[in-house]
């Protein structure tokens, strides 16, 4: 499959995933197409849609956790910023992404 058809697949896929998390795509169109592509190029190198915005590391069980949409694994901190850490899925809420600050898990166990 090419990048094209394969984003493709990924966009109505990772929809219908993130639907029922109360995510949703990004109204940033350009960040989304940029991400998925990034994501397809990951897929074809690692067999996996992995984070584009994430290290992966030697550990398979850690990289599991960044595999997209990783939002079951960052519930609360995403929750918190209504986005996912790279900005592709924000709140069903969410009409201007621009407006969300994105800050570290650790920020938010420090209250
Ligand atoms: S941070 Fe966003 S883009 Fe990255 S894996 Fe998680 S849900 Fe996907």
């Amino acid at each position: 499959m090419n990048v094209k058809a394969r984003k493709e697949a990924l966009r109505y896929f990772f929809g219908k995933v993130v639907d029922p998390m109360g995510y949703k795509f990004s109204p940033d169109e350009e960040l989304v197409d940029f991400s998925l592509e990034q994501e397809v190029l990951l897929e074809q190198k690692y067999g996996v849609p992995y984070c584009p915005c994430k290290r992966i590391t030697a550990s398979r069980s850690e990289n599991m956790k960044i595999v997209c949409p990783c939002i079951p694994f960052n519930r609360e901190h995403f929750d918190a910023m209504k986005r996912c850490w790279c900005g592709l899925f924000v709140h069903k809420d969410v009409t201007d992404p621009s407006k969300l600050k994105q800050f570290p898990a650790a920020a938010l166990k420090k209250g």
